[in-house]
């Protein structure tokens, strides 16, 4: 193997595992996830407490969004 995650990206660490079908998708969540999420009300940087529980370090504010990314 030349390049580990060559064409799979995020979901290179599963290899063959799971289906292309399953992680295709996952590369769609993950791809999201990894951008820097940004507070709705002040675009401060927001923290993840749980899935779709989003609270902001500049303006203290708790949210709920989308499980794992804020749109
Ligand atoms: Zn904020």
């Amino acid at each position: 193997m030349a390049r580990k995650t060559k064409k799979i990206k995020a979901a290179g660490k599963y290899r063959t595992r799971s289906g292309i079908s399953v992680r295709k998708k996952y590369n769609a969540v993950e791809s999201k996830q990894r951008k820097k999420q940004i507070c709705p009300y002040c675009k401060g940087r927001v923290i993840r407490h749980s899935k779709g529980i989003w609270s902001c370090k500049k303006c203290g504010k708790k949210f709920a969004s989308n499980a794992y990314y804020i749109e």
